[in-house]
């Protein structure tokens, strides 16, 4: 298991699902992690207490991460709580879905701001202290629907399509001061996010993922931690699938 021992970890998103799975994973790997939520207090806090009663060491801090003035916050509280961040994971997401004609502009605007708007804004925030250390690993979750497109979610797939241009632009940009920057791209995984997706559609995904089941957030978290280790250190640019093959 690649160790984070001695990092600190910003996981954006990370009260439930696939989030919380990556805190988990990378406080288990040794990362103090700073688990920021939108709303969900309850849920935020019983990560941060899950992660402590195992010798973790995390704290839960509350950010609308797409206001730039909250994401800002994310960030000074963690380098001046933690005195340090070196990897930053841009987690989280929402869905608006409809089609087109029934979409309205305020469910494309709030999904283009949530999952995009926020990577950006909490990146810009946190370059700053990892250009100085010389030291950083960002890590963008983007998904298949980025890749692929997916009838129903012209916005979700533009922001993750979008997640996928930023990820390869700031790879480039900050190359050189040791900063990786990644993305991971999700196929099917259970969470709140999907729950409530047709049973029809559920079973109709398994005939096109060719490993014919859908991912556990825990596999997207150790594509994650692979990402944020020093095992890692010369892969930038990247998007790793972790989606059963389905967008190969
Ligand atoms: P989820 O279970 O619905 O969790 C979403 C998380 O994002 C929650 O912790 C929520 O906080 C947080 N959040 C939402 N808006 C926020 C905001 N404005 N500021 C800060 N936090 C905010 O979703 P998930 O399935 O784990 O998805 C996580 C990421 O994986 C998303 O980027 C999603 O697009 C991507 N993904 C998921 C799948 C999938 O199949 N599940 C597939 C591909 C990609 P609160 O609890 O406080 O509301």
């Amino acid at each position: 298991m690649t160790s984070l021992t001695g990092r600190v970890a910003v996981i954006t998103g990370a009260s439930r699902g696939i989030g919380k799975g990556i805190a988990l994973e990378f406080a288990k790997r040794g990362a103090k992690v700073v688990v920021n939520y939108h709303s969900n207090a309850e849920s935020a806090n019983a990560v941060v207490d899950e992660i402590t009663a195992n010798g973790g060491s995390a704290s839960a801090f509350q950010a609308d991460v797409s206001i730039e003035e909250q994401a800002n916050e994310l960030i000074k509280y963690t380098t001046t709580h933690y005195e340090q961040i070196d990897i930053l994971v841009n987690n989280a997401g929402v869905t608006r879905d409809n089609v087109i004609m029934l979409m309205k502009p305020e469910d494309f605007d709030t999904v283009i701001n949530t999952n995009l708007r926020s990577a950006w804004l909490c990146s810009k925030a946190a370059v700053r202290s990892m250009m100085r250390k010389r030291y950083g690993r960002i890590i963008n979750i983007t998904s298949i629907s980025g890749i692929m497109g997916q009838a129903g979610q012209t916005n979700y797939s533009a922001s993750k399509a979008g997640i996928i241009g930023f990820t390869k632009s700031l790879a480039r940009e900050i190359a050189s001061r040791n900063i990786t920057v990644n993305a991971v791209a999700p196929g099917f995984v259970l969470t709140d996010l999907t729950k409530d997706l047709s049973e029809e559609l559920v079973n109709q995904s398994k005939t096109f993922i060719p490993l014919a089941r859908w991912g556990e957030v825990a596999e997207i978290a150790y594509a994650a931690a692979f990402l944020a280790s020093d095992e890692a250190g010369y892969i930038t640019g990247h998007v790793l699938n972790v989606d059963g093959g389905t967008a190969m």
